[in-house]
């Protein structure tokens, strides 16, 4: 069972990735289900993003595990309000925070007040990281610290070149997960397995950004044993997001 723990499917700035178009790439790279976030920052000025996400979301729930939904932490009050809702309403597992688009580091008492919801409302946090000033895993890391009791997935674990630094942070705080999309290093995985142990790395794509064959390549070649890999692959997202796996392979 292999599920993609950070996925994307929405219709946004030019980019077509509807729940379909998702399946067919999911077909091509072996993924068997995704768990999936948006293009866009909700509230904003798109006021049909969140029904199309929570549709997508729904749209086979086979395929499609959970989602994490986008939140833009300027709205204040507006944004606590729907994240609330949508975990307890209309079944988001994860919130996802993107940096760069909003404009706020990490470490934002904004952001961090989010963080913060999402642990009491357990689910994790999937942020993007890489390597712009507003996405270093050192801004993670005292996100991290300030909140203890959230799980955060770091997507692309700190991009190209700042990976040693997501290594760092994840070691240093254990509510800390990598995940290694994007990242052009072949043997990546097998550097965050070493680094923290297969329990804190989730295996994701980015996709269709990035095609799953890509990261197949390097969860393929990372030289996992068989436990490891069931972690990497399924068994540590469906705790965090606290789905049920009925099969294995
Ligand atoms: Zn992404």
């Amino acid at each position: 069972m292999i599920i993609d723990a950070h996925a994307h499917c929405d219709v946004r700035f030019g980019w077509i990735h509807t729940p379909e178009v998702l399946f067919g790439i999911m077909a091509e790279g072996g993924i068997d289900k995704a768990c999936i976030t948006g293009l866009a920052d909700i509230p904003g000025d798109d006021d049909e993003a969140y029904p199309r996400f929570v549709a997508a979301l729904r749209s086979d729930p086979e395929r499609i595990a959970a989602g994490y939904l986008r939140i833009n932490p300027w709205y204040g009050n507006r944004a606590r309000d729907l994240f609330i809702r949508s975990v307890r309403e209309d079944g988001i597992r994860g919130l996802k925070l993107h940096p760069t688009t909003i404009i706020l580091p990490p470490n934002a008492p904004a952001v961090i007040e989010f963080v913060r919801l999402a642990g009491e409302l357990r689910v994790p946090v999937l942020f993007h990281s890489g390597d712009e000033p507003n996405a270093l895993p050192l801004q993670i890391g005292k996100c991290a610290e300030a909140c203890p009791d959230t799980d955060i997935i770091m997507g692309h674990m700190g991009g190209t070149f700042f990976w040693e630094d997501a290594l760092r942070v994840a070691q240093k705080y254990p509510n800390v997960y990598l995940e290694p999309s994007g990242n052009p290093l072949p043997d990546i995985i097998q550097k965050a397995v070493r680094a923290v142990g297969a329990e804190r790395v989730v295996f994701g794509t980015d996709m269709p950004a990035i095609h799953p064959k890509v990261e197949r390549y390097k969860l393929d070649h990372a030289g996992l044993t068989p436990d490891q890999k069931e972690l990497v692959c399924s068994r540590n997202i469906a705790r965090l997001m606290g789905l049920k796996l009925n099969s294995n392979r």
